[in-house]
């Protein structure tokens, strides 16, 4: 294991990878670096025929913040990467840039990983915040610590929920309506009954619980594993879900351009501060402070 990366990557048991965000210091918010470390990550567990389960958890207190909205530069910093889908025009101006890096870095990166023909498992703890939201969604399976909590606060930001929109899949209709209308918390315990956590544990035994159920995963034969993943998947994607994301990542963007007109910038700058503040966002400011 390499110390001082933004990505721990680690081997703990037989036939297990484990990917570890490491950004403690700004509650594993994401800025272009880290996703692409993290995507090196797991391409890198992906091609390594030794490794049959993938699992991913978070270093400090929260597993993570969500986008880091303070990153310089973001169009300029898509040049120092190799990208790994088609988009191209980062420097282009009007919507098309913005566009372009959201294609690549999150919507484009959340499908590869939700793809990935391997068994992955997020453990997540603390405070998983929109973009949070779609480190653990890719996964196959999630196992929750007792103390984490849920948040999309996008909508008080004058935008329709983060990039990868898998609400409505993650806890059903009724219920992803009143998280983005509401940007309220959603505690483990009920992130069970909605059925969005496979687990709930004490957030001690939340490694060793997670890498428990990786190795008995690990003893099934790799190639069965990757057909039943491609099966239920394909299932998930004739519900409509693909097309589904399509409209939802189009209206996300009319969002940012209506927020670029309006405020120059893209989200609502009132959002978080205005009369439109919930206690969940001064939670959320809080947070980000901590
Ligand atoms: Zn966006």
């Amino acid at each position: 294991m390499s110390e001082n990366q933004t990505i721990l990557f680690s081997k703990p048991r037989p036939h297990v990878a484990h990917l570890m965000l490491n950004r403690p210091e700004t509650r594993n918010a994401q800025d272009t670096a880290f996703l692409y470390a993290l995507n090196d990550a797991f391409d890198r567990a992906a091609q390594d025929d030794e490794v049959k389960v993938i699992v991913l958890s978070a270093a400090g207190p929260h597993f993570s913040s969500g986008h880091d909205l303070r990153e310089k530069g973001g169009h300029d910093n898509m040049r120092k990467h190799e990208t790994v889908e088609t988009w191209s025009g980062f420097g282009k101006p009007g919507a098309e840039a913005q566009f372009a890096r959201e294609k690549e870095i999150y919507i484009g990166f959340c499908e590869r990983w939700r793809n990935i023909p391997k068994p992955t498992i997020a453990a997540v703890h603390g405070k998983v915040i929109a973009g949070g939201l779609m480190l653990m969604w890719p996964c196959d399976l999630i196992v929750a610590a007792d103390d984490t909590a849920f948040l999309d606060q996008t909508v008080a930001m004058g935008v329709g929920g983060a990039e990868y929109f898998m609400h409505p899949w993650e806890m059903g209709i009724r219920k992803a309506k009143e998280f983005l209308f509401t940007a309220d918390w959603i505690e483990a315990k009920e992130a069970l009954r909605l059925g969005m956590v496979n687990h709930v544990v004490p957030r001690q035994e939340l490694l060793d619980f997670t890498f428990a159920m990786a190795e008995r995963i690990a003893q099934k034969p790799m190639f069965a594993l990757k057909l039943v993943k491609e099966a239920v998947n394909a299932a998930q994607d004739a519900q409509g879900r693909r097309t589904a994301m399509q409209v939802s990542f189009a209206l996300h963007h009319l969002a940012h351009t209506h927020n670029q007109l309006n405020f120059g910038t893209l989200v609502d700058p009132t959002g978080l501060m205005g009369p439109m503040a919930t206690k969940a966002n001064a939670a959320t400011k809080k947070t980000a402070a901590e």
